[in-house]
């Protein structure tokens, strides 16, 4: 099953390192002929207006937000969460505007810049999941097609629309790969036939 990795700028090699800690062997997509026959791809941090340029210079905002409207899932962290979003406070211009999310940027002040916290994750089993969050967004308003995951003091951190997901942390910098994992089988279940089972898995 191939999963890509835009990288374009910003912990790309971090999250390649996740996917093949999960058993996926990532492509890392620079250009659009990188996106064919990809069954996910991942939206890494970084910093979201560079990487929203980048992404209309070469020619990736369409095709990415295309893979997105035909149901191959996509996942962003941080940068990537803004890059989802179909609103930005402060009315600066959407990139991918796919998922029903108004974000805020650089939402958790100066001095928590950078910081972790244990937090509990609808659908992520097991203990409180390490989320190490750096100049991160929160989410201030969900669609009625949005579910929440996670909040961090009353600031909801994790969201998903179907086969859309998005965080404000970045798990691709602990060791942990449950929302990896939980982001493989999202990609492995949008590619069965409905009812189905897919014998190239
Ligand atoms: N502050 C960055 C932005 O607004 C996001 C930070 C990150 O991805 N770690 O784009």
């Amino acid at each position: 099953m191939k999963i890509g990795v835009l990288g374009l700028q910003g912990d790309v090699h971090e999250h390649l390192e996740r996917l093949r800690d999960v058993g996926v062997d990532p492509v890392i997509v620079k250009k659009p002929q990188d996106l064919a026959e990809l069954r996910g791809l991942i939206l890494p941090g970084g910093e979201s207006t560079t990487i929203g340029k980048l992404m209309r210079k070469y020619e990736l905002l369409e095709p990415i937000r295309a893979m997105g409207q035909n149901g191959i899932p996509l996942y962003g962290t941080c940068a990537g969460m803004i890059l989802l979003a179909r609103e930005i406070e402060g009315g600066e211009e959407p990139h991918l505007a796919l998922m029903n999310i108004r974000v805020a940027r650089n939402s958790f002040g100066r001095q928590k810049d950078s910081f972790e916290t244990d937090l509990s994750i609808e659908g992520i089993a097991g203990p409180p999941f390490r989320a190490v969050f750096i100049r991160a967004p929160h989410v201030t308003s969900v669609g009625d097609d949005v579910e929440v995951m996670a909040a961090f003091n009353g600031r909801v951190v994790a969201v998903r629309q179907g086969t859309l997901l998005a965080t404000s942390f970045h798990p691709e910098l602990t060791e942990d790969p449950r929302v990896h994992e939980y982001f493989v089988e999202m990609c492995r279940k949008a590619g069965l036939p409905v009812g189905g089972t897919d014998s190239r898995l």
